[in-house]
């Protein structure tokens, strides 16, 4: 039996298609050309136990009929994990809403008309975002119940509640598909709302100069100088490894416990200024090379901002976090190590 990945070619995706390879599964990964399907298999060394199929547009809502169908028999989970992660658009409905919202129905759709039968789990890919819009709020504690406020209108005001917005939307989508099919078909549902996702890549050689959206923050910081202005890029949130979140999703095909739940998945608070003292404090050869801020004023111990208490899905997923530090050491080594740095 088969787990079916959406957007594999993805930076959480390839860890998580990584960690079902290694546990033996046999997984059938969608990404939107046949390059990039060619080129993951490469990069998983044409492990025969990963195919690829093209799913070029997930707007459209039969975009996954085709794949679905033809594995229809053999796919027993499916995580549902493209969806655009970016922030600038002339059309934030089309580019960025649309897809996330019609992916997630599309895909639902596509298991209810071919694999009502087969599959018994699906994960879900979503986020903090759907729990909140951008704007951190004193005093405001956030938790498995919460909801981003935004409407479909409201949350297009710019890129990053537009992307917020598409997440909330295309979950209330999910929780609604289940209530009204739940008589038709027989998976359970979990999603994972993780927030800033951080961490090295998978292969060595997916570092680029311009990395995915979360991580470009901290390689912009790598890339930095002592008189960089970082103020488009001040920052506050929480923050979480990548090897964590695909693991969480790999747990939740596993562990009946964790399905029926939203699984918040947050390590601890980061700002800006917590990423440059660390990099300047474990990395000498940056050293008077990048941004250094004002060190040891970060103020993620005392933020007034936006509390997030995400203790009942620590309670269902039972496993210890990579540390901040941790994260940012092993993907700031792996970007120094394709810099020819260290
Ligand atoms: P990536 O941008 O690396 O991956 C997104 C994937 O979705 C890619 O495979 C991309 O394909 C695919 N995709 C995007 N738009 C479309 C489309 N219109 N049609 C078909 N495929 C599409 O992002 P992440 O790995 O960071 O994100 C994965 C998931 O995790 C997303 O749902 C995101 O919202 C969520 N998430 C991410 C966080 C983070 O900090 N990174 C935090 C919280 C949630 P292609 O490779 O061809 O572009």
């Amino acid at each position: 039996m088969s787990v079916f990945i959406s957007g594999a070619t993805g930076y959480i995706a390839r860890h998580t298609v990584g960690q079902l390879l290694d546990q033996n599964y046999k997984v059938i990964g969608t990404c939107r050309s046949q390059t990039k399907c060619d080129q993951l298999q490469q990069r998983f060394g044409n492990n025969p136990n990963l195919t690829m199929e093209i799913v070029e547009d997930i707007s459209k809502l039969d975009a996954f009929d085709g794949a679905i169908q033809k594995h229809a028999h053999e796919i027993k989970h499916v995580l549902h994990m493209a969806s655009p992660v970016f922030f600038t658009s002339d059309d934030f409905a089309k580019d960025i809403l649309v897809p996330a919202v019609n992916g997630t129905e599309g895909i639902l759709t596509s298991i209810k008309k071919y694999a009502a039968e087969s599959v018994e789990s699906v994960v879900v890919t979503f986020s903090y975002a759907a729990l909140t819009s951008p704007e951190n709020e004193k005093g405001v504690v956030l938790n498995e119940d919460s909801w981003n406020p935004d409407s479909w209108e409201h949350c297009q005001r710019n890129g990053m509640a537009a992307y917020c917005g598409s997440k909330k939307f295309a979950e209330e989508a999910a929780w609604k598909f289940l209530a009204e099919n739940k008589d038709v078909v027989k998976f359970k549902l979990a999603t994972v709302n993780p927030v800033y996702v951080f961490g090295p890549q998978k292969f060595d050689a997916d570092v680029s100069q311009k990395l995915n959206s979360s991580c470009e923050i901290v390689n912009q910081i790598i890339h930095s100088t002592p008189n960089t202005d970082l103020t488009p890029l001040t920052l506050s949130g929480y923050c979480v490894d990548v090897r964590d979140v695909a693991k969480t999703h790999v747990l939740a095909i596993q562990n009946e416990e964790l399905l029926g739940h939203r699984l918040i998945m947050s390590e601890g608070r980061f700002d800006t200024q917590a990423i440059m003292d660390i990099l300047n404090e474990s990395f000498p050869v940056l050293k008077g090379k990048i941004a250094v801020g004002n060190p040891g004023t970060s103020s993620t111990k005392n933020h007034p901002g936006t509390k997030l208490d995400d203790s009942r899905s620590r309670k269902l997923l039972k496993f210890k976090y990579h540390s901040f530090e941790e994260t940012m050491v092993d993907m700031a080594s792996q970007i120094l190590k394709h810099d020819e740095l260290i």
